[in-house]
């Protein structure tokens, strides 16, 4: 705790976290002397959410969080660097191994055009593995994690696959033909750490940085489910990529965050490894060869017969203010019936009749999605509400016509 007070300790960390580093303060000669900054970073993740949730809290139109989300984002981004503990990472080892065997050139680890060269190597290599992330079903299938929030703060940020890097080492290889293992191993942690900040709702607009830079608009759109977001904004650090490739995409209207098909769980191994289950099922489904592998080598929104990527229109339309007016109108209805029941007004069973009749709406339409067990019941016990209103308003109409007879 003392290391985290000192001022040179303070300042050097916090500096990482936006990647301003000098090539001489991060430039090692042994891959075994590179510090390992993610590992040393943690209290900078902390920190930095707090300021967050304090500068939220005092801002009126505060981003929402949510406490459930956020557990599962922390223990995402637990889970996702387990792997780390039984081997240095996959990129690096595979990295070392190239270099070891195939290097070309060996450009020199002390000189700060190295240190820069391997800056836009990495960040190019990470816009090609997160590019393909999500234009391949199967690396989509670890890179869904990340975007299975509904919301976007900086604890998203560490919402991380445990098994990306099973797939992402590759796109890192054709550097190891020049570039010393030592080197790529400062930047392929700093280029991940510069990540973090970006997931901000609190930061609007970085002037003209945001030619140039990935910044917090930028990447809201990419973890956006509007359809102006899909496939946009796949920069690390940079967003020139993006600009270049044609996948750029300017934050217009209000983003909607989360999967187009949301998973509606806190679960965390759920969260990690049901895009597995979803594939192989897919998978065995489709009775060609072609339409097998398409499942697995086309876009997570890909069907036979549609382009490799699907067809965005498609998309499930976000509509989330009317939901939630849905939501409070439903709530504000439901407790106005129950007053009515206690009041034991005469018009209380029709309320409850209607109300029941909604709640078989929602469900069947699926804006209310329950977990499975509990379908069933919650079905059983709204078909056996309605039953009831429905024989409580007969009765009422037969007493008021013996009544008037
Ligand atoms: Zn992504
Ligand atoms: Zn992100």
């Amino acid at each position: 705790m003392s290391q985290v007070m000192d001022p040179i300790y303070l300042t050097k960390g916090i500096r990482s976290m936006f990647y301003m580093v000098t090539p001489n303060e991060s430039s090692f000669e042994h891959v075994e002397d590179v510090p390992l900054y993610v590992q040393q970073a943690t209290p900078f993740f902390i920190g930095l959410m707090a300021v967050e949730l304090v500068v939220s809290l005092l801002k009126d139109d505060a981003p929402v969080a949510d406490f459930g989300d956020f557990v599962t984002s922390l223990s995402a981004g637990i889970i996702s660097r387990m792997p780390a503990l039984f081997a240095r990472s996959i990129e690096v080892t595979g990295y070392i191994y190239v270099w070891n065997n195939f290097h070309l050139l060996e450009l020199p680890w002390d000189s700060a055009w190295t240190w820069w060269l391997a800056f836009l190597g990495v960040d190019f290599g990470y816009y090609w593995v997160h590019r393909f992330a999500h234009e391949l079903n199967i690396i989509w299938a670890a890179h869904q994690v990340h975007h299975s929030s509904e919301y976007y703060n900086l604890s998203t940020a560490l919402r991380q696959s445990a098994t990306q890097q099973f797939s992402s080492w590759v796109f890192y290889l054709p550097m190891a033909l020049a570039v010393p293992p030592s080197v790529f191993a400062v930047h392929i942690q700093f280029n991940l750490l510069y990540q973090f900040w970006i997931h901000t709702e609190l930061i609007r607009d970085m002037g003209p940085l945001e030619w140039v830079l990935n910044t917090p608009s930028h990447h809201r759109v990419h973890h956006g489910r509007n359809e102006y977001c899909i496939d946009k904004n796949y920069g690390g650090a940079l967003i020139i990529w993006d600009r270049l490739f044609g996948t750029f995409a300017l934050e217009s209207h209000k983003v909607v965050y989360g999967l187009v098909n949301p998973i509606n769980t806190f679960e965390i191994i759920y969260v990690q490894f049901h895009y597995y289950k979803y594939l192989w099922k897919s998978f065995n489904r489709y009775t060609t060869i072609f339409n097998k592998l398409g499942v697995l080598w086309k876009g997570p929104s890909w069907k036979p017969g549609k382009p490799r990527l699907g067809d965005h229109s498609e998309v499930p339309e976000v509509l989330p203010q009317l939901t939630v007016l849905m939501m409070t109108g439903y709530i504000l209805y439901s407790l106005t019936s129950f007053g009515f029941i206690i009041d034991q007004r005469p018009t209380a069973s029709m309320w409850e009749l209607l109300r029941c009749i909604m709640m078989v709406m929602l469900l069947r339409y699926g804006y209310m999605t329950v977990p499975g067990p509990l379908a069933g019941l919650i079905e059983a016990s709204v078909s056996l509400s309605l039953l009831y209103w429905g024989l409580q308003i007969v009765s009422q109409l037969v007493s008021v016509e013996k009544k008037t007879a």
